[in-house]
């Protein structure tokens, strides 16, 4: 996500309150799509489903022909947009809405559900970042520029996953949301280090904190074999595994226990336009490490940090997201905008400078660089 609850929900969570949230069914399987068609007459009599237009080409020719109206979503999560699901929600009589497709599809689903006062049930088709179990959703402009994060009452009511259509999908997204899912438990230590506030706005607990680091064990053990079967487009257990990693564990991991640098750092790289073609959870990995710079973290965690990055194909140099370590102008921009008052990084502990992002982020890039070199890759 690209800011943080704490600015907003201040005065609640210095109440000092535990909060977790979650999505109220968790389903996935291979072949779990079947299960759609149940679980909306589970929650609603009358579903709606916004799908992006390849998950209706691929996976829903046959609900047409049921009678189930089927949007097909325009491709930006956009205050336009958003009003436009919500109009034909009300017109159609839908008291269930389904997301499905990759996240901005998704996003819509969740805002438009919200505002129509219905559940909704999220359907992810890629694997490639925590968002579909969340609350919240990013807004963008019709151009595609970020707006703001909007927060929704409830977190959806149910999560739909079907390992095959995941397995089906490009690798290079299950690789962005292991970046993303990495970040996941490194954010949440900081948190709890620090006292700081989630994204849900209250303190961590030990279910979020204990499901962040389970988020990473399970990506260190299974993370190459899923990326295996991935590029085969095979499921396996540990692709499956992967998958809870990357939506449910992360998904848990980085809502109820918040956010640090990583994020931050993520966020000031999207100020650059030569980083818009790499995936958020590419733009994550490198935050990550900047991350592990920035706070001092013992050398043999980091390394092993960047030893995975390098085994699954993350980025581990700035070159590998489309930036010129070279240009410290253009690298400053982006540590100032990961230092802005509102941001995650200031959940690290002591005070957070752009002067201090900027070493750091060349500090990674060294390190990665050099690691590339010595491994002649
Ligand atoms: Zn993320």
């Amino acid at each position: 996500m690209v800011e943080t609850l704490s600015s907003k929900e201040g005065s609640s969570s210095a109440a000092g309150n535990l909060k977790a949230v979650f999505p109220g069914k968790y389903i996935q399987g291979e072949g779990a799509l079947g299960e759609l068609p149940d679980l909306i007459g589970l929650l609603g009599r009358r579903g709606l489903i916004l799908a992006s237009p390849s998950a209706k080409r691929e996976y829903l020719s046959g609900y047409a022909s049921q009678g189930l109206p089927l949007e097909e979503f325009r491709g930006e999560c956009c205050e336009g947009e958003i009003r436009r699901l919500t109009e034909i929600v009300r017109r159609e009589g839908a008291d269930v809405l389904v997301g499905m497709g990759g996240g901005k599809a998704v996003d819509t689903a969740k805002i438009a559900a919200d505002r129509a006062g219905i559940p909704v049930l999220i359907v992810p088709t890629i694997a490639s970042t925590d968002a579909p179990c969340s609350g919240c959703a990013v807004v963008y402009t019709e151009e595609g520029v970020f707006e703001s994060v909007s927060y929704q009452r409830m977190n959806p009511s149910v999560v739909l996953v079907d390992t095959k259509v995941i397995a089906a999908a490009p690798t290079r997204f299950l690789v962005a949301g292991m970046g993303d899912a990495l970040a996941t438990w490194f954010e949440a230590r900081s948190c709890e280090r620090t006292q700081s506030a989630n994204e849900c706005g209250g303190y961590t607990t030990l279910t979020g904190l204990t499901l962040a680091r389970l988020c990473y064990d399970t990506l260190l053990r299974y993370g190459p074999d899923a990326k295996r079967a991935s590029q085969r487009k095979i499921v396996t257990p540990a692709l499956s595994h992967i998958v809870e990693a990357n939506i449910l564990l992360s998904g848990i991991g980085f809502e109820s226990s918040g956010l640090g640098a990583a994020h931050s750092v993520h966020n000031g790289l999207t100020a650059l336009e030569e980083t818009h073609p790499y995936y958020h959870g590419e733009k994550v990995a490198f935050g990550l490490l900047t991350g592990l710079h920035l706070t001092d973290a013992p050398p043999e965690e980091t390394a092993g940090v960047y030893g995975f990055c390098e085994e699954i194909g993350l980025p581990t140099t700035l070159s590998g997201i489309g930036v010129d370590a070279a240009d410290r102008e253009r690298l400053g921009r982006a540590a100032w905008k990961a230092c802005a008052p509102q941001e995650g990084i200031h959940h690290e502990a002591g005070a957070m400078t752009p002067e201090k992002v900027l070493n750091a982020m060349i500090a990674a890039d060294a390190l990665g660089s050099d690691r590339k070199a010595r491994q002649g890759t």
